[in-house]
């Protein structure tokens, strides 16, 4: 089963119009000849500037939340719709951020998911298990429930995208070995084939992230599960587009 190789973004809160539009302008020539798909979430206010700042080129346009209601008395949140109106394709939804300072959690994941696939966004649905889960052996329990909770009522799995994301590792420069990576994203893969169907969890494309930079990215690439990256710190430099291009 082939998937599509995809590389995302996660300027988190970084970046200006003008650094913002500079960097793309940058990646664009180093991009071109790239055969995965490519992404960059950014901070909401900068969605306009940078759908402009990336037209013609490889690279699409995500933000980093979305609000789940359709509309109405939620001040300062972000409707599907909304983003949509502006030209955005991918959403990031549950990042460990987001859960650990904005008390996010799997239920506001799933109503978040299910308002993004409505709107015919591309969920990145981000999971992952914290350092004392790994030690006391309770990554699969977690990723499960991550996985049946944020997942809930989803019909057609393939229409999102899977960014596993060990919050131990992100933001970190501590990676997860290619093996440890290989291993909890094929056990990622297992589940979604019992919750959906064989066919269906082989077709979703599911990512790491999570420190993933230019020098480790090749190996983490050469995995058999892993179809891409979601990535911070390295995308705000050109060295995303070494990542972007880690087949070259
Ligand atoms: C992220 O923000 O999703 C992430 C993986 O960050 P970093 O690459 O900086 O670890």
């Amino acid at each position: 089963m082939s998937r599509k190789p995809f590389i995302a973004g996660n300027w988190k809160m970084n970046m200006t119009v003008a650094t913002g539009t500079k960097l793309i302008a940058d990646l664009k020539p180093l991009i071109k000849e790239a055969k995965c798909d490519v992404a960059l979430c950014v901070p909401a206010i900068l969605i306009p500037a940078m759908v402009k700042a990336a037209k013609g080129s490889k690279i699409k346009i995500g933000a980093q939340n979305v609000h789940f209601a359709d509309h109405g008395a939620y001040t300062g949140e972000i409707s599907a719709e909304m983003l949509k109106d502006y030209g955005v394709k991918y959403v990031v939804i549950g990042h460990s951020e987001r859960r650990q300072y904005f008390g996010e959690n799997n239920d506001t994941v799933n109503q978040r998911t299910l308002a993004a696939l409505k709107n015919e966004l591309t969920p990145i649905v981000c999971i992952g298990e914290t350092l004392t889960e790994r030690d006391a052996g309770d990554t699969e329990n977690v990723l499960a429930r991550q996985l049946e909770l944020g997942l809930h009522g989803v019909e057609d799995v393939k229409q999102l995208v899977i960014a596993y994301e060990p919050v131990w590792a992100i933001g970190t420069g501590k990676t997860a070995t290619d093996a440890q990576a290989q291993e909890t994203v094929k056990f990622i893969r297992k589940k979604l084939s019992k919750m959906f169907s064989v066919k269906d969890a082989n077709r979703v494309r599911i990512l790491y992230g999570g420190s993933m930079n230019a020098g480790n990215c090749k190996g983490l690439m050469a995995q058999p599960d892993i179809d891409g990256g979601l990535i911070g710190g390295a995308s705000l430099k050109t060295d995303f587009a070494t990542i972007v291009n880690f087949d070259k």
